[in-house]
């Protein structure tokens, strides 16, 4: 029998934990190198999973087979964090949200339109529910932190090795393939290293002259206290998306990625609270606790970078917005390219090799349309 392939995963937020979990899963020998466990990006997320509007149909339906790998992921994980709650949406115009409506309908979206009385029956706790919304009741939230760290916990179960508090300073090269990390330990060697260190990827790739075009955007989410039941599920309104976590904490931004915390974060964070508390009733009561200001690691053109590179052979790329949502699917087939040497047609458009590298001009290489 062959012996395991060797594979350095380097982050442990919950890209990094479930690309680790899936590979373990597939029998490798899964080594975890990262500062934080839990992630950088991760524990400052709204954590809503969803295919929303907004996204060309290929990246609708990525996301949405994603959906469904969490279902699977919690059927192999119990006491995973995961709601199935549903999501009330109203932050479009009415003519925006039927144009939303229809075409995601097309695609095999769980849409249902609702009016005054009906929202009010989905989350009774609204100060001035919408007269006419849309109703997802697929969509869903995790507790991103906890699940990152059920999957390294059973990852480690089954055989991976966690070196948390390390600094991995470099990628190592032998000719064009890559064999390994320099680390704050010293190096390390391995058949295959997987790049998942969120807002660290650019940097990391770099030092092996991979260019990775990311752009990190700070979002601000607010927290209150842990309370009594107000939300049933996330709540999409203009300007406004909350949702109530597994320990009862209402958390909001201004749109799920967090609001721009401007000059004075703190006094965006209790501006955008009190329009919390005022959107509910017995709101009043909502005391307000921390607030939260992550970078989401988003590649320029907004889509996920996923997958190998001809440039670097040994090396698997993994950085996204959106890793909340994509988390299960990118482990189970990141796991899959690189146990099996597989390609799944899905991740086409998600590849590095859509952007120029060193010598080709720094941009995107094919326009956006050519990706759809
Ligand atoms: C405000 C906000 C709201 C969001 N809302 C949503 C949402 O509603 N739905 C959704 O799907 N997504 C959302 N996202 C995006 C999502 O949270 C991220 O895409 C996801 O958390 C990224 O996870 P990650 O594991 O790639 O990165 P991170 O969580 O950032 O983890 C990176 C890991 O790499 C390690 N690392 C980095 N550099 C090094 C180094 N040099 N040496 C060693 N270790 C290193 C870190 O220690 C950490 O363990 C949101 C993000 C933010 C900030």
């Amino acid at each position: 029998m062959p012996s395991p392939q060797k594979i350095i995963v380097i982050g442990a937020g919950i890209i990094g934990a479930s690309i680790a979990w899936h590979l373990q899963r597939r029998g490798a020998s899964v080594t975890v190198v990262a500062q934080t466990i839990g992630g950088v990006a991760t524990p400052n997320s709204f954590a809503w999973i969803n295919a929303s509007w907004g996204n060309p149909e290929f990246y609708f339906q990525f996301r949405h087979r994603s959906m469904a790998e969490w279902s699977r992921l919690a059927a192999d994980l119990p006491g995973l964090p995961l709601a199935w709650c549903g999501g009330l949406c109203w932050d479009l115009t009415e003519a925006e949200l039927d144009a939303y409506a229809a075409r995601h309908h097309g695609w095999g979206y769980g849409i249902q339109p609702v009016n005054r009385a009906t929202s009010t029956i989905i989350e009774p706790n609204l100060a001035n529910p919408p007269d006419y919304a849309l109703h997802i009741a697929e969509e869903g939230a995790v507790e991103p932190v906890a699940a990152s760290e059920l999957l390294l916990k059973d990852a480690c179960r089954q055989g991976t090795v966690m070196l948390a508090g390390i600094e991995v300073k470099a990628l190592l090269r032998k000719g064009n393939r890559i064999v390994g990390i320099e680390t704050s330990q010293g190096a390390m060697h391995a058949d295959h290293v997987v790049l998942a260190a969120g807002a660290g990827t650019a940097a990391l790739a770099a030092s092996a002259d991979i260019l990775v075009p990311l752009e990190t955007p700070p979002g601000l989410i607010v927290h209150s206290r842990p309370t009594q039941k107000l939300l049933n599920g996330l709540v999409m309104a203009p300007h406004l998306h909350m949702r109530q976590t597994a320990e009862g904490r209402v958390v909001a931004g201004s749109d799920f990625g967090g609001t721009d915390p401007g000059e004075n974060p703190e006094s965006a964070a209790r501006e955008l609270f009190a329009r919390v508390r005022t959107s509910l009733k017995g709101g009043e009561e909502l005391e307000f606790d921390f607030h939260t200001i992550g970078y989401r690691p988003t590649p320029k053109d907004g889509f996920p970078i996923l997958g190998g590179t001809d440039a670097a052979p040994g090396l698997y790329l993994a950085v996204l917005h959106s890793g909340v949502t994509l988390a299960p699917l990118v482990g189970l087939l990141a796991a899959q390219e690189i146990i099996d040497e597989s390609q799944d047609p899905q991740l086409a458009p998600f590849r590095l090799s859509r952007f120029a590298q060193a010598g080709e001009g720094y941009g995107l290489r094919k326009s956006r349309d050519a990706l759809s």
